[in-house]
Parts: structure tokens; C-alpha cells; sequence
């Protein structure tokens, strides 16, 4: 499980988050769904731990953020901006999470050339960043989540520039995933109707508050404000 116990963030004198409150269960898959600049990505970086709250806490699995040890093992993040190693290849890139943690060296090749194919990211396995266009980039990072098969997995719109065919194959195998792994999701966007495609719940968010969390079907034909109305 995530918690988020009245989370403020600011920056600055600028509030950007301002009392959010979120509960993911063990094994859900939540999109958080909103425009530009409210606060997503701020979000994910608190869950991961990678960004203090101003107030309020994080709690993962019932622990405070702050006193877990997390050993990378609990938890896998996909960056908007793919953050990958730029003097790795494709392949070293996914494979140094797995290094990280210990996995024998004869185990990742299969996990790895597993992902590769996916993704459809074979045929760039030895090529670094630099030499790969903005969507094998950022196929690069889904796998370098993926392949981690984490309990938790924070994705900031992993998809966004990918061509919709492959969109469609990688939201599959990132479901797929979710399922055989019972992994807890909190997949950003601001694309409804992939929100609605994949969410078992959605948050909608506006100016670093939640406006609503529900299930799809709830949010489209039930909502409680204006701004989620006009949204979706
Ligand atoms: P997008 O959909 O464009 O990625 P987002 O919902 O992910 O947007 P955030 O990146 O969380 O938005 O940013 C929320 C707000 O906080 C924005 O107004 C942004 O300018 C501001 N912000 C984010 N990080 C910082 C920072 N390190 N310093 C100052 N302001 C920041
Ligand atoms: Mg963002």
C-alpha cells in the first residue's frame, strides 16, 4: 500500500501540492490523471522519495517513507524525462538495476532479452542514448522499470511519445505485468482515454489537489465538480 497523509509541498513560496490525501492498495493499478503543472510528477517523486513534503507524511506498506529501507528492491520508477545512464547501452542500462540487486549473472540475460523484445528494442541493445530517437528512449526506461518486476511501480507518462501501435503492446505487457506480479501502479497522464483504458481507479488532479478518485466508469458518468466534468 501507498499513503499520502495531508502532503504539502512547496517550492519556493509557491504552493504546489496543498493537503493530498491518497490511499493505492496493495496490488491496484491507479492512474493519477491531470493538466499540465498540477502536480503529478511532484507526486510520484514524494511516493519514490526522491522529493521531501513541505508536510504532512508517506506511508509505504504502512512504514513511514523516511524510515524504510528501501533497498530498490520495493520500489521501480519510469522519469518523464527517461533519466537513462548516458554512458550505458541499452542493455547495461536495464541491466544495472539487476546488477544492483544481486541477480546472478546467468538469471538477467533472459529478463532482460525478455523486455528487449517487448519493447521491440532488440536491435538497439548496444547502442547508448545518445544514438536512439526521444520513443526508444523512452521505451528504454519503461523496460529499465519493467524488468525490475518491483512490488510498487511509479510510471510519469510513460507512454507520451510513443507511436500508437506500440503504445497499445506496451500498455499490454505493462498490465501483464500488474497482473502476474500483483504490482501496485500509479501510472500518471493526461490522456483520459488511456486513464480510462487502464485505471482500476482514477485521480483526477487539479492545482495539487485530488478533485476525485474513483472507479472509470464513476468518474465519466458521475462527476463531482466542474473541473473533473470539463476534464474528461
Ligand atoms: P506535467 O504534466 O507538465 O509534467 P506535472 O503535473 O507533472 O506537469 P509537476 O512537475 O509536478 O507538474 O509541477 C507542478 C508545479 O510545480 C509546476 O508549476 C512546476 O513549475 C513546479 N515545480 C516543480 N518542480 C519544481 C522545482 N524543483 N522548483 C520550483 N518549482 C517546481
Ligand atoms: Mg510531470
Amino acid at each position: 500500500t501507498i499513503e499520502l497523509k495531508g502532503i504539502s509541498k512547496n517550492f519556493k513560496k509557491n504552493t504546489i501540492i496543498d493537503g493530498l490525501d491518497l490511499f493505492v492498495n496493495a496490488g491496484e493499478f491507479l492512474v493519477l490523471l491531470g493538466p499540465s503543472g498540477c502536480g503529478k510528477s511532484t507526486t510520484l517523486r514524494m511516493i519514490a522519495g526522491l522529493e521531501e513534503p513541505s508536510s504532512g507524511k508517506v506511508l509505504i506498506d504502512s512504514q513511514d517513507r523516511n524510515q524504510t529501507k528501501d533497498d530498490g528492491h520495493t520500489i521501480a520508477m519510469v522519469f518523464q524525462d527517461y533519466a537513462l545512464y548516458p554512458n550505458m547501452t541499452v542493455y547495461q542500462n536495464l541491466e544495472y538495476a539487476l546488477k544492483v540487486h544481486k541477480v546472478p549473472s546467468k538469471n538477467r540475460t533472459k529478463l532482460i532479452e525478455n523486455v528487449l523484445d517487448t519493447l521491440n528494442l532488440t536491435k538497439y541493445r548496444d547502442r547508448l542514448p545518445s544514438q536512439l530517437s526521444g520513443g526508444q528512449k523512452q521505451r528504454v526506461a519503461v523496460g529499465r522499470g519493467m524488468v525490475k518486476k518491483s512490488k510498487i511501480f511509479l510510471l510519469d507518462e510513460p507512454l507520451s511519445n510513443i507511436d500508437v501501435q506500440l503504445r497499445e503492446k506496451a500498455r499490454d505487457e505493462i498490465q501483464k505485468l500488474h497482473v502476474t506480479n500483483n504490482q501496485t501502479i500509479v501510472y500518471v497522464t493526461h490522456d483520459q482515454l488511456e486513464a480510462m483504458a487502464l485505471g482500476d481507479r482514477i485521480a483526477v488532479m487539479n492545482q495539487g489537489i485530488i478533485q476525485m478518485i474513483d472507479i472509470p466508469e464513476n468518474i465519466y458518468n458521475q462527476p463531482t465538480n466542474l473541473f473533473v466534468a470539463k476534464f474528461i
